[in-house]
């Protein structure tokens, strides 16, 4: 059995979906999520023999909704390393801090992980082609690995999207275009332009169930590498909310299966003061967020002013006894820079504000300092080479470099 899957089911009403078929959302239009036979895994599989299989996110494929193991498109992603903070960390008063860094992954960020898993089920189901708005990340990876599998993909993303991710897509061979707008304007348009085009799969966030199958393995490789315990906080920068929902989920499957025991870590989710609107639900006590006017900050991969599935965001830190928290711009670019001078990790800005959000709550005493936190990074700063202000001094081949 390569894979546990049995069926999808909505997110809201949790009517039944036959999962091999290509889905989209459900009948009222919320996110579909994928089921497994969790008996079955935990009859078969034992956590030893994962421990020997190579160091994939495949690994878990069981768990995993590829039905054979010749459709698995892999660059090799996954197993990121999970590095402690002790300087940075001492400094801010959590010397128990950890980062998972997900800036070591085909494309630079954990959308490989969506895009890995994604894209080999969608083309083990005969989509010929998969279409997406995004804020650039979740687009390039989509591209590189739909031409990796041999479809095709049709990506829109806002203009002022980091430039790399353009090249990540026009390098492709995607169709690429750029929209004077957000996200969401791009979805409108992806949508329109899916609905008349044969094949083609509207790929966007939460509107296909397995994105979030490949996002959730992060919380099945922290756990693993901490020996199968689970750490007392994790930390996300919330955008779409792929990422906290799957490891909410992964941690529950963990759980189901009897591989981890005991109080589930709480979850935090992160957003810039920019675009905070899963920070205000959570604040006022609400179930779901309300689109956040005039969103902006630099931490682009979290510019989202309403998700398709705040609710089950809302719901995971909820539910762990977690908390949510906003960090404005110029905290978040201070982290940026105090972890590269502290520890040698050039993080992006989402992992910054995570970082800015662990000092923020400590300083709040929310959180104690006995705890171990871990941090998710979810990409290289590398991808963000204008987030780095510099005033480096040129010297004429004859100059001199000043004395200390
Ligand atoms: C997309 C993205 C996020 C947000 O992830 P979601 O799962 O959509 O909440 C965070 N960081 C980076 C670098 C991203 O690209």
């Amino acid at each position: 059995m390569f894979s546990a899957l049995t069926h999808l089911e909505c997110a809201r009403t949790g009517e039944r979906y036959a999962a091999d078929e290509i889905q989209g959302t459900s009948a009222v239009g919320a996110p579909l999520l994928a089921r497994y036979d969790l008996q079955r895994v935990a009859a078969t599989v034992t956590r030893e023999e994962i421990a020997s299989r190579a160091a994939t996110l495949w690994r878990y494929h069981e768990l995993l909704p590829v039905r054979s193991v010749q459709r698995v498109v892999s660059l090799g992603e996954g197993m990121t390393p999970l590095v402690a903070l002790p300087r940075f960390g001492s400094r801010i008063g959590v010397p128990g801090l950890l980062m998972k860094d997900e800036g070591l992954i085909p494309t630079g960020t954990f959308k490989a992980r969506g895009a890995a898993v994604g894209v080999s089920r969608a083309a083990e189901l005969g989509v010929a082609g998969v279409a997406m708005p995004t804020n650039g990340n979740a687009g390039a990876a989509w591209a590189l690995y739909a031409a990796r599998a041999g479809i095709r993909s049709l990506i829109m993303m806002p203009v002022d999207a980091p430039r790399i991710t353009r090249a990540e897509c026009w390098i492709s061979g995607a169709e690429l275009y750029l929209v004077d707008g957000l996200i969401g304007d791009a979805g409108k348009l992806i949508a329109a332009s899916v609905a008349d085009r044969a094949g083609y799969q509207d790929v966007s966030t939460l509107k296909e169930p397995y994105r979030l199958e490949g996002k959730k393995t992060m919380a099945y490789e922290l756990v693993e590498q901490l020996d199968w315990r689970t750490p007392d906080v994790i930390v996300y920068p919330t955008g779409g909310g792929v990422g906290i929902i799957g490891i909410y989920k992964a941690l529950g499957e963990l759980r189901e299966l009897g591989w981890i025991h005991g109080e589930l870590p709480r979850l935090i989710a992160v957003q810039a003061t920019g675009c905070a609107p899963i920070v205000k639900a959570f604040q006022c006590g609400a179930a779901e967020s309300e689109p956040f006017p005039d969103a902006r900050t630099v931490a682009f991969g979290i510019n989202v002013p309403k998700a398709l599935g705040d609710f089950l965001v809302l719901n995971a830190v909820y539910e762990t006894g977690g908390t949510a928290v906003a960090v404005t711009d110029g905290a978040l670019l201070d982290a940026l820079g105090e972890l590269a001078r502290t520890e040698g990790a050039f993080v992006c800005p989402e992992g910054a504000a995570c970082f800015a959000a662990v000092a923020q709550l400590r300083e709040a005493g929310w959180l104690t300092g006995a705890e171990q936190v871990v941090v998710l990074n979810t990409g290289t700063g590398m991808k963000y080479p204008d987030t780095v202000p510099m005033n480096v001094p040129v010297l004429a081949k004859d100059g001199r470099i000043p004395s200390e």
